[in-house]
C-alpha cells in the first residue's frame, strides 16, 4: 500500500509554520509499512485543493489529508473532499453534541459556525477528536482511502495514534510491532559507532535511532505476521544493544529521565532536597512533574546568588572567594549544605554559566557543576556544554537526574 499527504494551509506556503504534520505522518506510515510517494502543500485555496486532491487519488491507494477543518470559510477541506468524491456532509449529531460539550467544559459559548464542523462526508467513519472541536473522518471510496485529520498537531496526532493507526494497521497485511529505547550519556554518532554491526547486519527487525535535546532513542522495529513473531525478534537484538550500551539505556518507550529516576528514589525510599543556581529551579520543577514524589522530595531551593549560598546552604566565604561560585568546592558545599539542612538522604547541587554573557577564557560559557552529597561521601561532575541559554540548562538538569539515577542504580558516583 502507498499513501500521499496534503497538508492543507496558506500558511505552509507562506512559511510561517513548519509541516510538522507531514512529517508525523510519514514517520508514522513508514512505521506501518506503508510507502509514502507524495508530500504536498497546498493553500487555502478550493480550486488548487481540488486538482491536488485528484491527483493524489490517481497516483495513491491512502490520501491523508490535515488542516482546514475548521469552523470559518477559509476552512475548506471538508467541503472540497465531498464535492469530489461526489458526497453529501450530513450532519453528525454525536459530534455536534461533543464540540457542545467541548465549549461548555472550557465556559465558552459556542459560536454558531462551528456547527460546520459536525457536518461530516456521509458513510464515512468518523474520528473523534477529543483534544479540539474538528473531527476527523476516513472514508473508503473506490480503491481509495481519504482520511481527513485536524490541523493542529496536539489533536491531530492523538487523532492518529488513537483511530487511525489501529484502522491501517488492520489494512496492512503485515503486523508492524516496535521497542523504543532511551539512552542518556552518548551522542548520536556515537551510539552507531559503538553500535554498527548491529545496525548493519539488521533488516527485520530494523533499528532506527533518533536524536533528541540530550538524549538519543532508538526504535526498534518488527514487521512480520503476528506481534508475538515481532516481540520475538525484538528480544535478542535488544538484547544485545543493552549489553553494549549498559546502564546507559535508562528506559523505554515513553519513559523520561525525570519519571525513571523518581521511580527508583521512591522504591528506594530516599529522600532528595535539591540547591540551584544557574537552572533556577528547573530540576526541582521536573522531580516535581512526578507524581507521588512529595514522599521523598521536601525542599528544593534556588540559591542565584552568592549571599544565598552563603546564607541558606552554609557555602564559605572563602571558598566562593577562593574558586567562585561556579566550581567543584562550591557546588560540593551546596550539596552538603542543603542535604544537612534539609536533612535529606540526598542533596544535589548545580552550579554554572548558562550564558550568554559571563563566562571567561578559564570558564566558558557551558560550564557547570553538578554536586551530589549523601551522609557518607560528596562528589561531583563537571560538564562542558554547547549551545544556548535554555539547552545549557535543560542538559544540565538531564545530567543531574542522571547522576542520580546512576548512584541509584549501582551506588557508583560516577
Ligand atoms: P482549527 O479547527 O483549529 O481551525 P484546522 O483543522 O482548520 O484547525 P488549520 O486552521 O489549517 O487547521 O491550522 C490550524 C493550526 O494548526 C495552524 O495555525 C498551525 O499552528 C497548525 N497546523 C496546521 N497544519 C499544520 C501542519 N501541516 N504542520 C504543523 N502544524 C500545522
Amino acid at each position: 500500500m502507498n499513501a500521499e499527504i496534503i497538508a492543507v494551509g496558506t500558511e505552509l506556503l507562506l512559511g510561517q509554520i513548519l509541516n510538522t504534520n507531514a512529517q508525523f505522518l510519514s514517520v508514522e506510515l513508514s512505521n506501518l509499512g506503508i510507502d509514502v510517494y507524495f508530500q504536498t502543500v497546498v493553500g487555502d485555496n478550493q480550486k488548487r485543493l481540488e486538482e491536488t486532491l485528484q491527483t493524489a487519488l490517481k497516483r495513491a491507494d491512502i490520501v491523508i489529508l490535515t488542516g482546514g477543518l475548521g469552523p470559518t470559510k477559509d476552512d475548506l477541506t471538508k467541503e472540497t473532499i465531498a464535492q469530489v468524491l461526489n458526497l453529501q456532509l450530513k450532519l453528525h449529531q454525536e459530534s455536534l453534541d461533543k464540540i457542545k460539550e467541548f465549549f461548555a467544559k472550557m465556559h465558552r459559548v459556542m459560536a454558531s459556525n462551528n456547527e460546520k464542523q459536525a457536518f461530516l462526508p456521509e458513510g464515512s467513519i468518523i474520528l473523534p477528536n477529543n483534544n479540539g472541536t474538528a473531527p476527523g473522518c476516513i472514508i473508503e471510496k473506490d480503491n481509495n482511502i481519504v482520511i481527513m485529520l485536524p490541523g493542529p498537531p496536539k489533536e491531530m496526532q492523538p487523532m492518529f495514534k488513537e483511530y487511525v493507526y489501529p484502522y491501517l494497521l488492520k489494512k496492512s497485511p503485515y503486523t508492524i510491532y516496535s521497542k523504543v529505547l532511551r539512552i542518556f550519556g552518548i551522542g548520536e554518532s556515537s551510539l552507531e559507532e559503538k553500535l554498527i554491526d548491529i545496525f548493519e547486519n539488521q533488516s527485520n527487525p530494523t533499528i532506527a535511532p533518533y536524536a533528541k535535546q540530550g538524549e538519543v532513542t532508538l526504535r526498534i522495529t518488527a514487521k512480520c505476521e503476528s506481534e508475538e513473531v515481532a516481540k520475538g525478534l525484538i528480544a535478542p537484538v535488544e538484547e544485545q544493544i543493552r549489553n553494549r550500551l549498559g546502564i546507559m539505556v535508562y528506559g523505554i518507550e515513553e519513559e523520561s529521565l525525570e519519571e525513571v529516576t523518581c521511580k527508583l528514589l521512591m522504591e528506594k525510599n530516599l529522600t532528595l532536597a535539591t540547591a540551584e543556581s544557574c537552572t533556577g529551579g528547573l530540576l526541582a520543577e521536573k522531580i516535581t512533574s512526578t507524581p507521588g514524589i512529595s514522599k521523598c522530595f521536601h525542599t528544593g531551593v534556588v540559591t542565584y546568588s552568592n549571599e544565598s549560598k552563603v546564607n541558606l546552604l552554609g557555602v564559605s566565604q572563602d571558598t566562593l572567594q577562593q574558586y567562585g561560585a561556579v566550581s567543584c568546592q562550591t557546588a560540593l558545599e551546596m550539596a552538603k549544605g542543603i542535604r544537612e539542612r534539609s536533612k535529606a538522604d540526598i542533596g544535589i547541587s548545580i552550579t554554572g554559566i548558562a550564558g550568554p554573557g559571563g563566562g571567561t577564557p578559564q570558564k566558558p560559557v557551558g560550564l557547570v557543576y553538578v554536586g551530589m552529597a549523601t551522609q557518607q561521601k560528596c562528589w561531583y561532575n563537571e560538564l562542558r556544554l554547547v549551545g544556548n541559554r535554555e539547552r545549557i540548562r535543560n542538559i544540565t538538569v538531564m545530567n543531574a537526574l542522571d547522576m542520580l539515577r546512576k548512584y541509584l542504580l549501582t551506588g557508583e558516583t560516577k
